[in-house]
């Protein structure tokens, strides 16, 4: 950089896209034609869990329409205040299985790093709602401990970076932590769990992919997408480049109730996945969490949406159905 150029750098598009994402409730209900009858819960809501949605994913869901599937995924409601039986603060098991402060080393030969608690959308029936991350995110400087834990333990071969979104992290950082994971020689895959390529595009842009396509490990990213409507044109150039620059790319989902619980809605986001090179991976039952009740799906509805799901599609577009069960070797199939 030239000295003084600071003075004139613009600040990178999907920073502001970021800073810009809507956290007041009357404005989304207003960008979309919404009654004021959903303002005074979803204050409540809200002060439970922040709102939290960029702006281009607003653009995607549809004008009056309170039911419609991106919009249920971000509207905080009246019903996350209820207390529900058998919903609590830590579902799977988190908090248990801390290693040392941002890992997570529940299965074998896998640890999930808890790199950032950032996320650039808040999606209601997040199991990490109540997630204490101040104390699960290892700074930059407590990076190290995360680091010595993985270099210690031979049998560790893929780390998976996750969080919060590891994508929300400055490319400062991220350049950073993959340099040192790159070092530890029995390290040899690396994943991101990411919903910014869906609700935030541009943050893969050519600095990213420059950087990105770089990487000498095998890179696997696993996005979460529940509804077809989520993927636009400029959510499909993301996708597709960073296949390009030689990810493999799975998706992930939660089936959740009013939002993907049709087989229509189901066959539709796999084929839609797969026309941007994304494979469907697994159909997460709901994480047991306060708040997110009103999401839930019964099992035996899930499992009769699957059977349907098998007639519709090619074996490859139908994920597995999945649940997380605190102290399993591993997600538990229950289809
Ligand atoms: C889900 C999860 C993984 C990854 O599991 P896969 O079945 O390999 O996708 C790893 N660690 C933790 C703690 C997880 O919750
Ligand atoms: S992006 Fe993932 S971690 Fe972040 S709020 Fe949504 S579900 Fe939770």
């Amino acid at each position: 950089m030239i000295p003084g150029s600071h003075v004139l750098r613009q600040v990178p598009t999907w920073q502001s896209s970021l800073a810009q994402a809507i956290n007041d409730p009357a404005e989304l209900l207003s960008l979309l034609n919404l009654g004021d009858e959903w303002l005074a819960p979803a204050r409540a809501a809200a002060r439970l869990f922040p709102l939290r949605v960029p702006r281009g994913f607003v653009a995607r869901m549809r004008q009056g329409d309170p039911h419609d599937p991106l919009l249920r995924q971000v509207l905080p409601l009246g019903d996350e205040c209820l207390t529900a039986e058998g919903f609590g603060a830590d579902p799977v098991g988190d908090l248990a299985a801390m290693t040392v402060p941002g890992v997570l080393h529940k299965y074998q030969g896998r640890v999930l790093l808890t790199a950032t608690g950032a996320c650039a959308v808040h999606c209601r029936y997040c199991f990490r709602r109540h997630f204490p991350y101040t104390d699960a995110n290892p700074a930059i400087d407590q990076w190290q401990r995360a680091l010595d834990y993985i270099a210690h333990d031979a049998s560790i071969s893929e780390v998976i970076l996750s969080g919060g979104d590891p994508l929300s992290l400055s490319e400062r950082r991220l350049v950073e932590l993959v340099e040192r994971l790159q070092a530890i020689a029995h390290v040899k895959r690396l994943r991101f769990h990411t919903r910014l390529p869906i609700v935030l595009p541009e943050r893969v842009n050519a600095e990213f992919l420059n950087w990105f396509g770089a990487i000498k490990l095998k890179i696997v990213v696993v996005v979460h997408v529940n509804h077809a409507n989520e993927i636009d044109d400029s959510v499909r150039v993301a996708l597709t480049q960073l296949q390009a620059a030689g990810a493999s790319l799975l998706n992930q989902s939660v089936l959740l109730r009013g939002v993907n619980d049709k087989v229509d809605d189901l066959a539709r986001l796999s084929e839609v996945l797969f026309e941007s090179g994304v494979l469907p991976y697994y159909l997460h039952l709901l994480d047991k969490v306060q708040g997110a009740a009103h999401f839930d799906v019964q099992l035996e509805t899930a499992q009769q949406l699957m059977t349907q799901l098998q007639v519709r599609l090619p074996g490859y577009l139908v994920p597995r159905l999945v649940r997380e069960i605190s102290g399993a070797p591993g997600k538990v199939s229950v289809f």
